[in-house]
């Protein structure tokens, strides 16, 4: 069975690259990956302007403190004083006012006097002082953003500022969600003898919503045949089709062969890790398609250290190794021959760093344990960390 690393290798080679960009209005693209490069289409700050309130100054009046100016008129944002200063003249300014011609440095208010039409100024100044420079952040026609780039919060800012309403993103990856199994029922259902409540969609859902894709429901298909190849053809239409459930070699696991009947080509089914061990992935043209295991847990570690692979290469974003480095914490861990993903949880231990506690584990239905947890810890087959030594971990 092929380990986690060359699984990931595996989604990354195969996985299906990002679609042609779209335009998107600025308030939209949140989360998007930005597919053009931008370019300011002005000088930022554009104008010369305060840093401060005060007054805005000629240096050389200034230069013997104290020293009486005469007040002039007033620079408000949005408002620039339209005269010139002159000789022995101040202009009262408020922080981001337009710099009035003449002038060269802004003296703050609490280092002034004002007395009727004059001013006070206590300190000297120096030619620039609280002055946000015409340019001095961007200049006009520079590049600012690139293609590739994430778009975050401080990315839509600059957007803003540079004059893009519109850009040219990749579109969030679709991902359809499939549950499997006869004995689901929706959460407003109390489970009949035999049954339990779906979970797996929803936490499904809101991984990929945390991973900035747009993830759709498709419901539960009953262990039947056709009734699972109907769905998976519908989820098809997708950028990723998740199943879960039905993917171990039980007498209802149909997934895998009805997504073998639907052409979709496999790439590999069983990583030796745990929880999580019979994953399954495969392709069908644009779209990639991930066999989830049906435990709660097992699907949430597949999709976290596999699926979001896909996800990713789809957003056009580069590949990145998602584990951190920190020092083991304690709880137990049993020793086991596969690779184990852990739930844990992570602090910041005194001394710098991320410490990294084992939370105590029973099974990979164990939802509730996943609840408490921060972080899924790294464990490499066959050993068992020693508290203070430094492992790996996920932070979920
Ligand atoms: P399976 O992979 O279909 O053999 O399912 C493994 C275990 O996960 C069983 O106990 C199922 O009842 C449970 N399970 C399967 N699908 C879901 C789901 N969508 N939500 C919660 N539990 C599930
Ligand atoms: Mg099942």
């Amino acid at each position: 069975m092929i380990s986690l690393e060359e699984a990931r290798s595996i989604v990354a080679a195969r996985a299906p690259g990002p679609p042609a960009a779209v335009e998107v209005a600025l308030a939209e693209c949140l989360g998007l990956t930005l597919a053009e490069e931008v370019a300011s289409d002005l000088d930022l700050p554009p104008f010369d302007a305060s840093a401060m309130d005060g007054y805005a100054v000629r240096a050389q009046d200034v230069s013997v403190a104290p020293a009486a100016l005469r007040v002039v008129g007033e620079s408000r944002a949005g408002k620039p004083f339209s005269g010139r200063l002159l000789a022995g003249t101040a202009v009262s300014i408020m922080t981001g006012a337009a710099l009035p011609e003449g002038a060269d440095a802004v003296v703050m208010v609490e280092r002034t006097q004002r007395d009727g039409d004059f001013v006070r100024v206590l300190d000297t100044a120096r030619k620039g002082e609280n002055l946000r420079r015409r340019g001095e952040d961007l200049r006009e026609g520079e590049v600012v953003l690139r293609p590739g780039t994430p778009i975050r919060p401080q990315e839509m800012g600059v957007l803003a500022a540079v004059g893009r309403a519109r850009v040219r993103a990749l579109p969030r990856p679709r991902v359809a969600i499939l549950s499997t199994g006869d004995e689901l029922v929706p959460p407003d259902l109390r489970p009949g003898p035999g049954q339990i409540r779906e979970s797996n969609s929803f936490s499904l859902l809101g991984q990929a919503l945390r991973a900035e894709a747009q993830p759709l429901r498709l419901g539960v298909a009953r262990d039947d045949r056709a009734e699972i190849r109907a769905r998976i053809e519908e989820g098809l239409r997708a950028d990723l089709l998740l199943l879960t459930g039905g993917v171990s070699v039980g007498a209802y696991d149909f997934v895998a062969e009805a997504l073998g009947a639907l052409g979709v080509e496999r790439h590999f089914h069983g990583v030796s890790m745990k929880p999580g061990r019979p994953v399954w992935f495969g392709t069908r043209g644009e779209t990639a398609v991930f066999g989830l295991p049906g435990n709660p847990v097992s699907a949430f570690v597949g999709f976290e250290v596999l699926a979001r692979v896909a996800i990713e290469k789809r957003q056009g974003r580069a590949p990145r190794d998602p584990f951190h480095h920190g020092r083991f914490g304690g709880g137990r861990v049993k020793k086991n021959p596969r690779l184990q993903l852990v739930p844990a949880v992570t602090s910041c231990s005194p001394g710098g760093g991320s410490e990294v506690r084992a939370l105590e584990w029973s099974s990979s239905g164990d939802l509730i344990e996943l609840a408490r947890a921060n972080a899924l810890l790294s464990v490499p087959p066959e050993t068992v960390p020693e508290e203070g030594a430094v492992v790996r971990f996920l932070e979920i």
